[in-house]
């Protein structure tokens, strides 16, 4: 169902308003890593605001490589995020990690993320599938888009068609960047299906100076939006402080956004059928 031979036009997901793929302009997402209080996420959200960010981003619930570090704050930060998201007008978007709590985000989140590490929980699929809210997916970090396409599939055939996928890059045997962000993924995806396709430079890197030019690569090559972490004070966040821009470089971040957009939309219009060609 999420194949272009099924559904040969453009997918748009209408958030609130916010109209994600189909050759609209680029929808930036942004927001902390995670919710830490109810300051950091206020003046976060109005600086990205400000910068042209049209959806507020924030974990509640973080799936942390140890047990040991911070996991979130929960229905507290759902509550924070919420409440700044009607504050500065702008639909929010958070992780959903199981299935116990699908009802607690969906009455929170306008849009539900599910994260690399549970891009294969199936259950979680088919519990999503059947939500009408919009639900952000991301790319399991070993997935080709093969299963990546099919991991969509559990959430289209229980009925809900607002799928938007995230390009946040793969495990590769390089050390420097924490994944390999696979810009690749994002024409790849536009020929294979229908839906939205967004990049995550934030993850798909690891480090704040790379943000900037793969997230410029990424929208050049066709991506319907970012998903970006951006914090008040990088050195002092509870995660991923390292990937995480100021809100001066997020506004840096977005003047390239800007300015790739239209060779963005270029890179969508389909070329001839060359004699060798795929
Ligand atoms: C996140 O967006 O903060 C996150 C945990 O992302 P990922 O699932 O891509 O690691
Ligand atoms: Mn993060």
């Amino acid at each position: 169902m999420g194949s272009r031979e099924f559904h040969p036009t453009d997918t748009v997901v209408n958030v609130k308003g916010v109209k994600i793929g189909g050759g609209n302009a680029p929808v930036v997402m942004a927001g902390p890593c995670s919710i830490e209080s109810e300051e950091q996420l206020m003046s976060t959200a109005n600086a990205v605001k400000a910068a042209g960010a049209q959806v507020l981003r924030g974990g509640a619930f973080k799936p942390r490589t140890t047990p040991y570090s911070f996991r979130g704050l929960k229905e507290e930060g759902l509550k924070l995020l919420k409440a700044a998201g009607e504050e500065t007008g702008m639909p929010v978007i958070t992780e959903l990690m199981s299935e116990k709590d699908v009802e607690l985000v969906a009455e929170y989140s306008d849009i539900i993320q599910i994260g690399t590490r549970n891009a294969q929980n199936f259950m979680l699929l088919d519990a999503v599938g059947e939500l009408t809210t919009p639900v952000l997916l991301k790319r399991g970090f070993a997935n080709s888009y093969d299963d990546w396409l099919n991991a969509a599939e559990y959430i289209l055939a229980g009925g809900n068609r607002n799928v938007i996928l995230c390009e946040r890059g793969i495990r590769t045997f390089e050390t420097y960047t924490r994944n390999t962000l696979d810009i690749a993924a994002i024409p790849v995806i536009h020929r294979l299906s229908h839906l939205p396709v967004v990049a995550d430079p934030s993850h798909g890197t690891g480090r704040w100076h790379l943000v900037l030019p793969m997230g410029v690569a990424a929208i050049a090559a066709g991506a319907d939006g970012l998903l970006v972490e951006v914090h008040p004070n990088p050195d002092h966040a509870m995660s991923d402080g390292p990937q995480s821009l100021t809100f001066e470089n997020f506004a840096t971040l977005m003047n390239g956004v800007q300015s790739v957009a239209p060779i963005g939309s270029s890179n969508r219009v389909p070329l001839r059928a060359q004699p060798i060609g795929v």
